[in-house]
């Protein structure tokens, strides 16, 4: 039980490179010194005494040892040094019959021939010279503490039972000091435990070696009695050899996806499962990324299965070159991929990797002399923040996923908010409930104003949750919960209520202020929403021509059919409608042609940096040219500057809204505002809502421009 709490402590969770080299050094210095001194004290002039029978068994064990070490079955240990070496028999059958020395120098050379054919480096040749020397020395000690010292001169020949005691016990010592070198190495160089790493594949270790060692004895008997058929040894070296290439095979096969070659879903699972236990123990996340490529159905419907493949098959390397090695990248079927990363810092981390992978997908893939354009949806999700195990953490991604998915960002970390199903959406719903019973939804007003004159232009409406703990909720965090829970109907009436009430209490001050009203969607969908509206404005007395509606592109493309008929509706009512977001989603030019939009409201993204990027000026000046031949009015959101307000001015933009003028504002500060501008005679009308440099605090804490 200690072992392994003290090996758990010892858990790293990164390479540990210094720690690999000096390990490296140590072992190698140990191993080299051991050989230098078995050398020294090893007598010579025994090989002068070597029978012709012995010399042939020796010549005969070099030959095969070198086959075995040219020829290594790899381990599932990826980045095992050796994999398993099938000369392992021939070097212990040596130590048992001719004692240590012989077989040190029988390992070393053929370690040396074969680290030369396969152009190893020396610091690992070196390694593996002292990894083996270390190896059979651990199995000599055994030995001569049982008594058994065999030499050149006096071999040894195993013969009863109690000599087969010898023989494992020596067999257990080699192996396990092999195992645990090897396995030490792996671990700092994946700075993982050493004992995780020694156990990973302790049971295909255990069932090779022990046909391996278990051969051994007969042939040292062989070796003595019969030399010239040592050789014969090979034959069922070579079928351990086949049998566990293809068991080695077969459980890559079973764990990897044929036509990528990348992990497949069951080793994903077995990979996350160790992960998830892992962050849950450390509290350092792991992640996991869900990656679909968009529209490769119509790759492989167009351009044919063959070249579906390969697409897949390039998607596939262009992903693994973008990850660290230690992250596990699968295809999951289909044009779904994962990428598990077992440490990550944070989310943060995590995302920074998936816009990699994003990027890398970025550039056309060539196939056959085409060239093709893939894109990427990628969900992520975390252990512990997400999910408390590997099946959440699965469908969390998923989630993601879809959302990515839906609003064509590319990557998208896992939101509780917006999924369907977590408790946080459903208590997010019920407190909504609650808010809108009871009173804690309010409504802020931000002015916007004619270019032209400086004349205030009217106030967008803008909805605020003053939740009791939260505080002040920004929309963005409880309208796409609303949208999709069948409260947008509930909350979108209580904005317009509050909207028409002040609208009305303005008009009664004297003042006519057009307001825009957000809607989404859902409020398009509903039938008796047009009716219900203009019953309102009619009961507050109002015209229909002063509110306008304010609709987003995604409005449209979500049930175009049902949300044109409403807007014709709404437009025959006499509210105008007006284009929000305007340049962030899919609407077609013909859309704007149709539809009885009067106004269309650039979105911010484009205006911020219309007086630095000509790029966006470009747009800015095509989309007002565009909107005024359609006789639109155009409106600049997010104005933050001077310097974009005389460049939106410049351009042509009829109205602007944003920070430079004004911040949404409670109703009093809002009317205080208006008031200053719209009721003071001494105001000029050219200079009225024009911003000036002192800045008033509002009640909510915005900052108010003030005249
Ligand atoms: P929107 O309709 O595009 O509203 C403009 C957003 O830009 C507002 O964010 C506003 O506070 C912010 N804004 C204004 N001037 C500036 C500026 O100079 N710089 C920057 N960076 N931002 C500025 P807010 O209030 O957080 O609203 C976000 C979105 O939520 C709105 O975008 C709108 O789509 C939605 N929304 C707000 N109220 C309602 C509502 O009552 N119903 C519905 N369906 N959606 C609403
Ligand atoms: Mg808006
Ligand atoms: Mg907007």
């Amino acid at each position: 039980m200690s072992g392994t709490s003290a090996a758990r402590n010892d858990v790293q969770h990164a390479p540990r490179p210094l720690l690999l080299a000096c390990y490296l050094s140590g072992v190698t210095t140990l191993g080299l010194g051991l050989l230098a001194t078995a050398l020294l004290r090893f007598e010579r002039g025994s090989l002068l005494t070597m029978s012709g029978g012995a010399t042939l068994a020796l010549v005969t064990c070099f030959a095969l040892v070198v086959l075995g070490e040219l020829r290594p079955v790899i381990s599932s240990r990826s980045i095992d040094p050796m994999g398993v070496a099938l000369s392992t028999t021939f070097v212990f059958s040596v130590l048992l019959h001719f004692g240590v020395v012989p077989a040190m120098v029988l390992h070393t050379l053929a370690t040396l021939l074969s680290g030369a054919v396969g152009r190893h480096t020396p610091r690992r040749i070196l390694f593996n010279v002292a990894q083996y020397v270390l190896t059979n020395g651990a199995g000599w000690l055994v030995m001569v503490a049982l008594g058994f010292v065999p030499t050149l001169a006096q071999p040894w020949t195993p013969t009863s039972l109690h000599d087969l005691a010898v023989v494992a016990a020596a067999a257990a010592a080699c192996f396990v000091t092999n195992d645990v070198l090897v396995a030490t190495a792996v671990a700092l160089f994946a700075g993982e435990s050493p004992l995780r790493a020694l156990l990973a594949d302790l049971r295909f270790q255990l069932t090779v070696s022990s046909a391996q060692y278990g051969l051994a004895p007969l042939v040292a008997v062989l070796m003595q009695d019969a030399p010239s058929l040592v050789v014969l040894a090979v034959v069922p070296m070579l079928a351990i050899h086949r049998s566990v290439a293809a068991s080695v095979e077969s459980h890559r096969q079973a764990t990897h996806d044929d036509l990528t070659g990348l992990a497949n879903r069951k080793l994903l699972v077995t990979r996350s499962r160790v992960a998830v236990a892992e962050a849950l123990r450390t509290g350092e996340p792991c992640a996991l990324l869900l990656l679909d490529l968009d529209r490769f159905k119509e790759v492989n419907d167009v351009l044919g299965h063959p070249v579906g493949d390969e697409v897949l098959r390039q998607v596939a390397a262009r992903i693994s070159t973008a990850v660290d090695p230690d992250a596990v990248v699968a295809r999951l079927g289909g044009d779904e991929f994962a990428v598990l990363l077992p440490r990550v810092r944070d989310a943060a981390q995590a995302c920074e990797l998936a816009h990699r992978v994003v990027t890398v997908l970025d550039d056309a893939l060539e196939i056959d002399g085409q060239l093709i354009d893939v894109e990427a949806s990628i969900g992520l999700a975390l252990v512990p923040e997400h999910a408390a195990g590997y099946e959440l953490l699965f469908s969390r991604a998923d989630v993601a996923m879809y959302q990515a998915k839906a609003d064509r960002t590319g990557v998208q970390v896992y939101d509780a908010t917006r999924d369907e199903s977590s408790a946080a959406r459903l208590g997010l719903i019920s407190e909504l409930r609650v808010a809108l019973e009871q009173g804690q939804i309010e409504v802020h007003f931000q002015p916007k104003a004619h270019l032209a004159d400086g004349s205030v232009a009217g106030v967008e409406a803008l909805v605020r949750w003053r939740h009791p703990v939260r505080g002040l909720v920004p929309p963005d965090d409880f309208i796409p919960v609303a949208e999709h829970s069948g409260l947008m109907h509930r909350l979108t009436d209580v904005v317009i209520e509050m909207s028409l009430l002040q609208m009305a209490a303005w008009q009664r001050a004297g003042m006519t202020v057009p307001m825009a009203v957000n809607v989404s969607f859902r409020d398009l969908l509903d039938p008796d929403f047009t009716g219900r509206l203009t019953r309102r404005l009619d009961d507050f007395g109002l015209d229909p021509g002063l509110l306008t509606l304010e609709i987003t592109e995604r409005v449209l493309t979500a049930d175009m059919d049902r949300a044109r008929a409403r807007l014709v509706a709404l437009h025959a009512a006499g509210v105008r409608l007006s284009l929000d977001d305007f340049g962030t989603g899919w609407s077609s030019l013909r859309l704007l042609r149709e539809l009885p939009v009067a106004e269309i409201k650039i979105d911010r993204s484009f205006v911020a940096r219309v007086a630095v990027v000509e790029a966006d000026a470009v747009v800015v000046r095509a989309v007002t040219q565009l909107a005024h031949g359609l006789g639109m009015q155009v409106v600049a959101e997010g104005v933050e500057t001077a310097l974009t307000w005389s460049a939106i001015a410049d351009i042509g933009c009829d109205v602007a809204q944003g920070w430079h003028l004004a911040r949404p504002m409670p109703g009093p500060a809002a009317t205080a505002w208006l008031s200053e501008r719209m009721l003071t005679p001494a105001t000029s009308t050219s200079t009225a809502a024009a911003p000036r440099q002192r800045a008033r605090v509002a009640d909510d804490g915005a900052v108010a421009l003030h005249l």
